[in-house]
């Protein structure tokens, strides 16, 4: 409802295309409130022309954009980011209504994700070359990093804001235009960031928003010749469909795919600070990040001191609309999501798990979930071996050091991992060890625009934030002057 909006005009239903708001030629499709099921909104829905019509707008304009000076190019994105905080309550306002977290998370997404347009406003100026000393008299030898050109962004729905400014804030600041299609389900909070790109000065066709049928858009996408390079984030199955949809183009790619995080707690580890982490990082957004704790690995020595405290933290979860004030776990995001957690438990307790806490639907009803513990896991179940996406902590009791690093890593994914211990060659020994692209020791929460985020093995290729995020929008162009 825009009314409940201090700028009503955020409430965008249109594709936006080449600076302007347009209809589709697909059919619209509705936004609903995970928490009541209701319609929010009818979007637009771009058809495969429409999706042309933006990957020309984006090739027209992102030959301009890419000549822009960097400085002024910064400038353009600090504007974004300065309308992002200004409008950050509406924003999550938004963001909550069609995706459920609480409002404080998702004021918190669009204060996190604003940082990343900040970060690479700065980092734009900064795109260096390098020379190199000549094996040749008559030579001289340099690089240039120039914009990849046209590319597209195709994001999920479990943060409709973040995921987009994680990549539209390094793809601008390199010099590239940017196609995106949003997730179905959280289309409006894409749109809203497309209309304060516009007011911050970013010219037309340099950001394009087309949700719109996957397969349609992201078929587009994915065969243009014109589309350079694709950024993902997204399941594993739906990665590895777009790398082979763009290998018939030789796209650059960055994937940021499923994960199926252990967080690891040793004997030696701060009680406090452990039982912290594994809440912040299970429970944020109902459990529904490609970073949340999977599996909670826990030595026997502290394991039933651990489980306790656990229990008392999780049983302390307020559950409730995304709305309400003091609500900590929002309702999920569909009712296969919930299908999902019910099939991990039930195959937990039928493979002789013991359900400490939850286990069932919220009294709430719908897609809530009661926060839900389970002892006894091993690593043959469902639970450990699949990313649950929802609010199931589940513990799996190990005695060595190098068993909890064996469990860890049998896994084909690889993005995040957490331990807890406070021995520092340990820190060392399993820090090094884990096969996974970041790594959070004593803590549970790792995202910052400045830290290079990414995984290995299934879970993806390329980084995103950070200096390194750039290079995604980057090619690297050698020049070798003869004649001097
Ligand atoms: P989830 O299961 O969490 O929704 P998906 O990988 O299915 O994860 O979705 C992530 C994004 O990928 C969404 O924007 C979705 O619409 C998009 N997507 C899903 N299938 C395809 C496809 N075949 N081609 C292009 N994009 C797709």
């Amino acid at each position: 409802d825009a009314d409940r909006l201090r700028d009503g005009a955020l409430l965008r239903t249109r594709l936006f295309i080449d600076g302007t708001w347009r209809e589709g030629q697909g059919a619209p499709s509705e936004v609903r409130d995970p928490a009541s099921g209701a319609v929010l909104a009818a979007v637009e829905s771009a058809s495969a022309a429409d999706v042309e019509d933006a990957v020309a707008a984006a090739e027209r304009a992102g030959r301009a954009w890419g000549k822009v000076t960097a400085p002024e190019r910064a400038r353009t994105l600090r504007r974004w980011f300065e309308l992002i905080v200004e409008h950050a309550d509406d924003l999550a306002m938004i963001l909550t209504a069609e995706q459920g977290k609480p409002l404080a998370e998702a004021r918190g997404e669009i204060i996190y994700g604003a940082g990343f347009v900040e970060w690479y406003a700065e980092e734009a100026k900064r795109t260096y070359g390098e020379v190199i000393p000549s094996n040749v008299g008559s030579r001289r030898l340099l690089t240039v990093r120039q914009p990849v050109g046209v590319t597209a962004a195709i994001t999920p729905w479990n943060f409709p804001s973040a995921m987009i400014l994680r990549k539209a804030a390094p793809a601008l600041a390199a010099g590239c235009s940017m196609i995106v299609k949003p997730a179905p389900e959280t289309p409006l909070s894409a749109l809203a960031l497309a209309e304060l790109a516009q007011r911050a000065g970013i010219p037309a066709g340099v950001l394009s928003v087309v949700p719109g049928p996957a397969e349609e858009v992201g078929g587009v996408l994915t065969s243009s010749p014109v589309v350079r390079a694709l950024s993902f984030t997204g399941s594993t199955a739906v990665g590895k469909l777009l790398m082979q949809q763009s290998a018939g183009t030789v796209k650059k790619l960055a994937l940021e795919l499923g994960g199926n995080a252990p967080l690891i707690v040793f004997d030696d580890a701060d009680l406090d600070a452990a039982v912290a982490g594994a809440m912040a990082s299970k429970f944020r957004n109902a459990g529904q990040t490609c970073v949340c704790a999977n599996r909670i690995l826990v030595q026997a020595g502290i394991h039933d001191a651990f489980v306790e405290r656990l229990r008392e933290a999780v049983a302390d979860l307020r559950v409730g609309n995304g709305f309400e004030d003091g609500s900590e776990q929002g309702p999920l995001i569909s009712t296969a999501a919930v299908e999902k957690v019910q099939r991990h438990v039930a195959d937990a307790v039928s493979g002789g798990a013991s359900v400490v806490l939850g286990g069932e639907v919220h009294e709430l009803g719908g897609t809530f979930f009661q926060p839900t513990l389970l002892t006894g896991v091993t690593g043959d179940m469902l639970v450990a071996r699949e990313e649950t996406f929802g609010p199931l902590a589940a513990v799996i009791r190990f005695e060595t050091e190098e068993e909890a690093v064996t469990l860890a890593n049998a896994t084909e994914f690889g993005l995040a991992a957490y331990f807890f211990t406070q021995d520092l060659g340990r820190s060392w020994r399993v820090g090094e060890a884990l096969e996974f692209g970041v790594v959070g020791i004593n803590t549970g929460l790792i995202s910052y625009e400045g830290a290079p985020f990414g995984g290995v093995k299934e879970s993806g290729l390329g980084r995103e934030g950070s200096l390194h995020g750039i290079d995604e929008f980057t090619e690297i162009k050698y020049l070798c002057i003869d004649g001097v």
